[in-house]
């Protein structure tokens, strides 16, 4: 079968508790993921780290890196910049794991149509009122900034429908088990295993033969 990982895009509202999500896969399945950190120019929140969270980078650093063509992909959500570094990435899909990157919409388009064979999932609270409720719950944004991310996730709604699946975050547990069934199943698809068919094909006429 395919050795190679799949490069998993996970799309969702902010606030959809995509980052509990993430963190909880990882710990179930160490093995079988990596976790791509993106770089941005937001400012740390508290608790974060940089290195951890992001790489948290001036201005002047990111557009440094988009100029040597260190970013896969980048995008400006709610006046900062936001970027997936490239070199992590391929190691780890060389390396045969599955590579997720938490990125928002704009960006998932941009990595579909350099990688087409990029799985997107798209994950959403059961409600638009839970959203809300989850946003101003995290006591770490102004009533501006939730705002702003309200209408952002207003406008991303229109772009659930490109994605492949949709998970509805509503239980941790059962939310996890449903993204990981999804991506282990994602590598028995036809398109995958190219190599692999030609081969067996091959070496049935070899065998009918002898
Ligand atoms: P936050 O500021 O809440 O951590 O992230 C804001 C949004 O930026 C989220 O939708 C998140 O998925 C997205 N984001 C994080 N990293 C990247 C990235 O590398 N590229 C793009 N395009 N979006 C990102």
């Amino acid at each position: 079968m395919e050795t190679k990982g799949i490069l998993t895009v996970v799309s969702g509202f902010s606030g959809a508790g995509k980052g509990t999500l993430m963190h909880a896969l990882l710990q179930r399945y160490p093995d079988r993921y990596a976790l791509s950190i993106s770089a941005t120019t937001r400012q740390p929140r508290e608790g974060e780290a940089d290195g951890r969270e992001y790489f948290f980078k001036t201005k002047d650093e990111f557009e440094k890196m988009i100029a040597k063509d260190e970013l896969i992909e980048y995008a400006r959500y709610v006046e900062n910049y936001y970027g997936t570094p490239r070199a992590y990435v391929e190691e780890m899909l060389e390396a045969g794991k599955d590579v997720i990157l938490e990125i928002e919409v704009q960006g998932a388009m941009k990595v579909k149509k350099a990688f087409p064979d990029t799985l997107l999932l798209f994950v959403t609270p059961p409600t638009a009122e839970e959203l809300k409720k989850r946003l101003t719950g995290r006591g770490t944004e102004t009533a501006e900034v939730i705002g702003s991310r309200l209408c952002r996730a207003a406008e991303e709604a229109e772009g659930m429908g490109q994605y492949d699946y949709l998970i509805v975050n509503d239980k941790l547990d059962v939310c996890v088990e449903e993204m990981h069934g999804i991506i282990q199943g994602e590598h028995c698809r036809n398109f995958r295993n190219t190599q692999f068919m030609e081969k067996i094909k091959q070496d049935l006429q070899e065998l009918k033969g002898e």
